[in-house]
């Protein structure tokens, strides 16, 4: 399938300062693509030179084939949805959601069939004679995203647009964002720094850091195969554990040797581990540490560990102990009689784990 949109070795400067570097994306029809990364990698400076709010200082940005260099924002064929609502104050709702295409010179007919559909489509139809300050955050939101419904556009581009909304609101906007992805097969573009909002929402991640695109996969990939510490690290809650190791090679794999402060090293194998050197940086996600028992398989390796601190989660218990100067978490079932102080067998699946280069980041399996 031809892609969507396309960028090709983006740049974009303000001033001398480069804030975007060589950025590569493609997109099939229907994807939903969520760019994430920290505060100020340049997410939204992004999502604004594919809008055509902002110039790109190198590259190409194409939508549909057609490159939109010289093209205005309002003639690319988008619709974008804010963080801030951007709703217009005096207006009733169907009127803010009905202007756009009144500018457009869309006949009444159309504009009166186009509002009834987003708003059974968003449940907003009780709401329409309100005006936005008669209506709550999630209802805003709601509002806006119905002005970008009824563009239909080619892309829709969302800047954060659950950031204003509390955590239960935010959870919920999230399933109907996503209901609506998938009712309307539309393709979307979206930004966030939350990771679980773009592991849950999208079918291609962009992990972004600095400016420099780190990782573009699915979630799955990404979650899994994490391509440098920085992913590995900002992608999951609680994060990877990261934890520098020693390894040797011998006739049945490779032997990870893993220093602790209050005694000899623990040692577990992994038959399948690739060349590595001998200082490497192992990364296992904390429920693919369980209690000793509780996991079982061939490259299960378990080890006795002395127990730092135990972090009851309601469904899953957190136990954390000292393994390789670093707080190690393991995710346990709730039943755990893991006591603080106390030494604990775990046993710690080999077939999931991560080896990354100390020096560049890389992951090296
Ligand atoms: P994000 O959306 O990931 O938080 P932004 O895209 O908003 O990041 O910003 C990326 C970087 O560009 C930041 O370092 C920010 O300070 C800088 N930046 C954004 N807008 C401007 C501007 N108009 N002039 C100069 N620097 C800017």
């Amino acid at each position: 399938m031809a892609p969507i949109l396309e960028i090709r070795n983006l740049y974009k400067n303000y001033g001398a300062t480069e804030i975007l570097k060589d950025i590569n994306i493609a997109i099939e029809p229907g994807d939903f693509l969520v760019l994430v990364g920290p505060s100020g990698c340049g997410k939204s400076t992004l999502l604004n030179c594919i809008a055509g709010l902002e110039p790109i200082s190198g590259g190409t940005v194409t939508i549909d084939g057609r490159d939109m260099t010289n093209v205005s924002p309002k003639d690319r064929d988008i619709a974008m949805v804010f963080q801030s609502y951007a709703l217009y104050p005096t207006m009733s709702v169907a009127r803010n959601i009905t202007f756009g295409m009144k500018v457009r010179g869309v006949d009444a007919a159309t504009q009166a069939a186009k509002l009834k559909h987003v708003a059974s489509l968003l449940q907003i139809e009780q709401l329409l004679d309100r005006r936005p300050g008669q209506l709550s955050g999630g209802q805003r939101q709601r509002v806006a995203m119905g002005r970008a419904l009824v563009r239909d556009p080619k892309l829709f581009l969302f800047d954060e647009p659950l950031s204003n909304l509390d955590a239960k609101l935010r959870v919920e906007m999230r399933t109907e964002i996503k209901k609506l992805h998938q009712t309307l097969g539309a393709t979307m573009v979206y930004v966030t720094h939350d990771q679980i909002e773009a592991m849950t929402l999208a079918t291609q991640i962009v992990v972004m850091k600095g400016g420099v695109i780190q990782q573009m996969g699915s979630p799955a990939e990404i979650y899994n195969r994490p391509a440098n510490l920085f992913v590995a690290d900002f992608m999951g809650s609680p994060a990877m554990n990261l934890i520098p190791v020693r390894t040797r090679r011998n006739g049945e794999g490779t032997l990870i040797e893993i220093s602790r402060a209050d005694g000899e090293p623990i040692v577990l194998r992994d038959r399948k581990a690739p060349d590595l050197p001998s200082e490497v940086i192992l990364g296992l996600r904390p429920e693919d540490i369980a209690e000793a028992g509780f996991r079982a398989g061939e490259d299960v390796q378990e080890a006795t560990c002395l127990v730092d601190m135990v972090e009851p989660a309601g469904a899953d218990t957190y136990v954390v102990s000292q393994l390789g100067g670093r707080q190690v978490t393991a995710r346990l079932h709730a039943e755990t009689r893991a006591r603080a102080g106390a030494p604990l067998a775990l046993a710690f699946d080999m077939s999931k784990v991560s080896y990354f280069a100390p020096d560049s980041g890389k992951r090296l399996n």
